[in-house]
């Protein structure tokens, strides 16, 4: 079985992904975590995310590993468990404008498509329905409204303890929307197969009957 969930940023995908890979009994691929290592790789190394000719040496340069466990994906970035720095708010930006390269989206997309192939999995992302995963037997799109979703993030980044400003945590939201949908290759947009839900007023527990509602029916 393969389940792609797409949707913007803090619209809940990881959270249904991670809930529906442990009912399921399936693995969990947090894609965004593959993008955000390399921008991490590419900040610690001052190299600009949209220097494709330095990117793609960097891609040369990187091995990008990823175990899949019951609290969710482990990202080893050349061996190293980055799964903490790259949650940090900077690296969301580094992680969005690499994306846009042609050359990322060719390395992870094939990556992801090897992880995926060798168990049944749920994938969250961008470009899953679309194309990572293009004959998913589920998909869903999951949206939100951009001040629910940054109010979201404000309270995942206080409980860590990141000194965080929820204004600008909605337009950087509303920023990375924008880049993420309006990119050349692979935007952000729901597949036309695609189930759409709107997590706005919905707790995480409806949304997830509505999703495991989908999936038993067949
Ligand atoms: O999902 P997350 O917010 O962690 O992803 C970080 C960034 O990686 C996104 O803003 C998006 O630009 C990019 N991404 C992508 N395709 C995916 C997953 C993430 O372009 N499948």
């Amino acid at each position: 079985m393969k389940i792609a969930i797409d949707g913007p940023s803090g619209a809940g995908k990881s959270t249904l992904a991670k809930i529906l890979a442990s009912e399921l009994g399936i693995t969990y691929l947090d894609t965004g975590a593959m993008y955000r290592a390399l921008g991490l790789k590419a900040y610690r190394l001052g190299i600009a995310a949209n220097d494709e000719p330095k990117v793609k040496e960097l891609i040369g340069n990187t091995v990008i590993d990823v175990l899949a466990s019951e609290g969710g994906t482990q990202v080893f970035l050349d061996g190293e468990d980055v799964s903490t720095q790259i949650r940090e708010h900077h690296i969301s930006k580094m992680a969005s404008d690499i994306s846009a390269l042609h050359c990322v989206r060719i390395f992870m997309v094939d990556l992801q498509r090897k992880i995926a192939s060798l168990r049944p999995s749920v994938l969250d992302g961008r470009d899953i329905g679309t194309v990572v995963l293009p004959n998913a037997d589920y998909k869903f799109y999951l949206t939100a409204s951009v001040e629910e979703r940054a109010h979201r993030r404000y309270l995942e980044l206080l409980a860590r303890g990141e000194k965080c400003d929820e204004a600008q945590i909605r337009e950087d939201i509303a920023k990375r929307d924008y880049n993420d949908m309006n990119r050349q290759h692979s935007p952000l947009k729901k597949a036309d197969d695609a189930i759409e839900i709107d997590s706005t007023s919905l707790s995480v527990d409806e949304v997830k009957q509505k999703m495991l509602g989908f999936i038993r029916k067949g």
